[in-house]
């Protein structure tokens, strides 16, 4: 704990610290190893139309949507079939290179896809935890990241109907992800500089290993 930047007393209980939960990549998810050949063909196609560290994409703030069209109700469908070909459970239009502010996920296996376009945190709770998250866009890299355990957030679906999310726990965290990758900002701004190093030299070692990635 003494890598955290802000220290919390409730990092000390057990329920706050779910190690089991990763995001944009299934935990209960079968090692790349263990995946069937067709699967894992499939996952590494997805991969590779996902943008990657050191692209400027993935630090620029991505703009409103306007129209809600036919177009862009397409857009979202391609974006939660990537994301389940990659075996994530968030994705922001961002990491194709989109700059409009739509984010997709699903954090349970049994869950709809929900699509969430122009999303604007109306509340995040004080309380935080920690808990290990991986990102599309770093290959290879899992760090712990503290973020707030519920929140409420406003927003659209690609039909331009309001919604309203209230979420906590897996999902509250991957909505906190993909708002970031909104913002140009990536999981990597959120940890302590010796973590950062290590993500660094994690992601160039899956470089090496693309598959294992
Ligand atoms: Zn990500």
């Amino acid at each position: 704990m003494s890598e955290q930047q802000t220290p919390r007393p409730e990092d000390e209980e057990p329920h706050s610290r779910p190690d089991d939960v990763e995001v944009e990549a299934e935990g209960d998810a079968p090692a790349v190893e263990e995946l069937d050949p067709e699967t894992r063909a499939r996952r590494d196609a997805a991969l590779r139309r996902v943008r990657k560290f050191g692209d400027p994409v993935l630090r620029a703030v991505a703009l409103p949507v306007e129209r809600f069209d036919e177009r862009l109700q397409r857009e979202a469908e391609q974006m939660g079939e990537l994301m389940h070909d990659a075996l994530g459970v968030g994705l922001a239009a961002t990491q194709l290179g989109v700059l409009h502010r739509m984010l997709v996920y699903k954090a349970y296996v049994d869950d709809e896809l929900t699509v969430l376009v122009n999303p604007e945190i109306e509340w995040a709770s004080e309380e935080r935890e920690v808990a290990e998250e991986g990102c599309l866009s770093l290959p290879g890299v899992h760090v712990e990241v503290e973020r707030s355990v519920s929140l409420r957030v406003r927003g659209r679906d690609a039909r331009g109907e309001p919604l309203q999310i209230e979420a906590e726990g897996l999902e509250a965290r991957v909505i906190q992800h993909e708002i970031d990758h909104l913002d140009g900002r990536l999981v990597l701004d959120r940890i302590p500089k010796q973590a950062r190093k290590e993500a660094m030299r994690a992601m160039r070692e899956a470089q090496r290993t693309p598959s294992a990635a």
